[in-house]
């Protein structure tokens, strides 16, 4: 168990202006922002971001979806981060998830879910390290 996850704000929910209100979300859950960067991923990067996935049906559509605009990256900070960050989202799918959580709140399809979470903690660090060399960590 560590006490450090990978999240992104993915393209709809930015393009959607729904950044600040997740963020609030984040903060008042209990989760410290230890990293933060706004950036576009290129086709290439998402689908090596997303190449666990490569064999589903879906991965065209995560790797266009994915890079068709602005993201917000960030790494965080709890206890249990990464069951905790889990359980805070909801489920994959927007409407199935938990009422008042972030994926029910601000997802609209399964593709479309509003936010990424590490489903491990080898996968955060993993992560973390795809987007934030040490210097951009605080
Ligand atoms: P997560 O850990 O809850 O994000 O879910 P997964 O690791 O299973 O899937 C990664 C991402 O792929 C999800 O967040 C979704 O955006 C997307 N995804 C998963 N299942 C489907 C699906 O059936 N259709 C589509 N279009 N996207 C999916």
């Amino acid at each position: 168990m560590s006490n450090i996850t990978f999240t992104m704000i993915k393209p709809a929910a930015v393009a959607d202006g729904h950044t600040g209100a997740i963020l609030a979300m984040i903060s008042d859950g209990g989760f410290k922002i230890k990293a933060l960067r706004m950036l576009q991923l290129s086709q290439a990067e998402a689908g090596a971001f997303y190449a666990v996935h490569r064999e589903r049906p879906f991965y065209t559509e995560l790797v266009e979806s994915m890079s068709s605009g602005p993201i917000v990256a960030a790494i965080l900070e709890k206890e249990d981060a990464v069951q905790a960050y889990r359980d805070y989202i909801g489920a994959t799918n927007p409407a199935e998830a938990r009422e008042d959580s972030i994926r029910k709140l601000y997802g609209k399809s399964i593709g479309d879910n509003a936010v990424h979470g590490s489903d491990s903690d080898e996968n955060a660090i993993i992560e973390s390290n795809f987007f934030f060399n040490t210097m951009d960590r605080f």
